[in-house]
């Protein structure tokens, strides 16, 4: 038999649609534009949720050769609330021993295993079978050089930031405010969480390389630090290879609603007068903050498309439950009518929606997202305009980078005592982005545009996002 002479990598996934997403378009651009032979592990937590949701997504088919890991079930693993972060650690963890016997028992082994944020204690199995270890950081370069920086935060240093609410310094990179800072340094009680978080910045040094989805003009400034021996020191030897943005050819996974239906009712809409609101593939708003954002949009008179969850109180990366309809359509938990009153304006979408093929379409003007990174990116390379609402893990340094740093994203901070962000604000944010005529929105509208031809620019042939995956071939071999 003709042995295949085209590189091998195995890539590893830790559970959730918005983690497998991105490995899976990792994928894709190894097959497709570098012709890799491409293996793909993914840990799960129920089989049947994944299997479906993978169906859903039968493009990648072709390309791909996609294991899914027996399913883990965390409550056999701890009976305590755990932090997200540490509950992923400890799902994948768990997975470790299927992943070594599938690799075992390979008759062609990869040469290099490619993990995620969650998946860096597998480097043991890739040292053991002799590959490359290197980590896919499926966020941005700040967020990597806070994880990188972590296990060196100095008692001291950590006080000033959560006693005293000082920004937390960087080496090389833009500090981060208190106000934006990640749930490890906010819930401080949390010695799981603050364990788990720092061990993974630890064991990323170790990598024989990052892979990163972002690009060289997106963060140059703390990509220097990244590679500067004298604000990273020994890590900075790593190899550091920005790939992004990682824009995927296949369709979204599926859909609550007819994807003809939602893009029908797109292409009658006027070009950039729609905006699209979602908050990824977990995020939840509490019952106040839905009808805000309810009164908000409706008076904003824009046209909008709104991915619904019902609320959760104590969570805002909340499960999903069925969900009671009124007479109208109008679910339970939104203003009474509501549906009615928006119906020439808007499209009420419950739980999930096409999100690639939505952010695609010239009729879309501007998303409302929680900065999800991945969403980030499907709208900066369609140039989107953003409003920044973020919700749960680094969102917040997203949110900041993309208001602050970029300037195409509109936000407000300007809370009501509850903790709630009113109609009002809402309302001035959706017609900053939204409304043509408005100057700051025409700012931000521009710089969108701009970052979009970086974006493109970057991952075309000869760009330095494809010259970075190039590299990985190059050398990593
Ligand atoms: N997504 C989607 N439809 C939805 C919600 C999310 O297709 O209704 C996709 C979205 O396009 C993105 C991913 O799910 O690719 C969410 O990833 P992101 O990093 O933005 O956020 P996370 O889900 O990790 O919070």
């Amino acid at each position: 038999a003709q042995v295949s002479t085209k590189p091998h990598v195995a890539l590893f996934a830790s559970p959730g649609i918005g983690h497998l997403i991105p490995v899976l378009q990792l994928g894709e651009r190894f097959v497709s534009r570098h012709n890799f032979v491409v293996t793909v592990f993914v840990v799960v937590t129920d089989a049947a949720t994944a299997e479906s949701q993978l169906k859903q997504q039968s493009s990648y088919k072709n390309l791909l050769n996609v294991v899914l890991l027996p399913p883990v079930d965390l409550t056999s693993l701890t009976n305590k609330p755990l932090a997200i972060l540490s509950q992923l650690v400890l799902i994948v963890r768990q997975s470790l021993p299927d992943l070594r016997s599938a690799i075992a028992s390979m008759k062609s082994r990869p040469t290099a295993l490619i993990v995620d944020l969650f998946g860096t204690e597998a480097f043991a199995i890739a040292d053991e079978f002799h590959m490359l270890k290197y980590e896919f950081f499926t966020t941005n370069a700040w967020f990597l050089a806070l994880t990188l920086y972590a296990p060196h935060v100095d008692r001291e240093h950590e006080d000033d930031h959560i006693l005293r609410h000082m920004p937390l310094h960087i080496p090389g990179c833009a500090s981060i405010l208190y106000e934006d800072t990640v749930d490890v340094y906010t819930d401080r009680n949390d010695k799981l969480l603050h364990d788990d978080y720092v061990r993974i910045g630890r064991r990323l040094a170790e990598a024989d390389g990052i892979l990163i989805n972002t690009w060289e003009s997106l963060e140059p400034k703390t990509l220097q630090a990244l590679r500067d021996p004298k604000a990273f020191g020994r890590f900075s030897q790593v190899r550091i290879l920005p790939i992004g943005p990682l824009v995927s050819g296949f369709q979204s996974f599926g859909s609550s609603q007819p994807k003809d239906d939602i893009l029908q009712w797109l292409d009658d809409q006027p070009t950039e007068s729609v905006l699209y609101v979602s908050f990824g593939s977990g995020g939840t708003l509490s019952a106040d903050q839905l009808t805000e954002l309810a009164w908000g949009l409706e008076q904003s008179q824009h046209r909008f498309i709104w991915v619904v969850r019902p609320p959760q109180e104590n969570s805002a990366c909340g499960a999903y439950f069925e969900q009671a309809k009124r007479a109208d359509g109008t679910p339970e938990y939104l203003p009474d009518g509501f549906v009615t009153r928006t119906q020439k304006l808007g499209l009420v979408v419950p739980m999930w929606a096409p999100q690639r093929e939505i952010l695609a379409h010239p009729s879309i003007g501007g998303f409302l997202s929680h900065c999800g990174w991945n969403s980030t990116l499907e709208s900066l390379i369609n140039g989107v305009p953003l409003i920044a609402w973020p919700l749960y893990a680094e969102q917040t340094m997203n949110a900041t980078m993309l208001t602050d740093q970029l300037g195409i994203a509109a936000r407000s901070r300007e809370l009501m005592p509850n903790g709630v962000l009113g109609r009002h604000e809402i309302e001035k944010m959706v017609r900053t982005v939204m409304n043509k005529e408005d100057a700051k929105g025409e700012t931000i509208r521009a710089r969108s545009q701009d970052l979009k031809r970086t974006a493109l620019l970057a991952v075309a042939e000869g760009g330095s996002s494809y010259a970075a995956l190039s590299q990985f071939y190059d050398y990593g071999y």
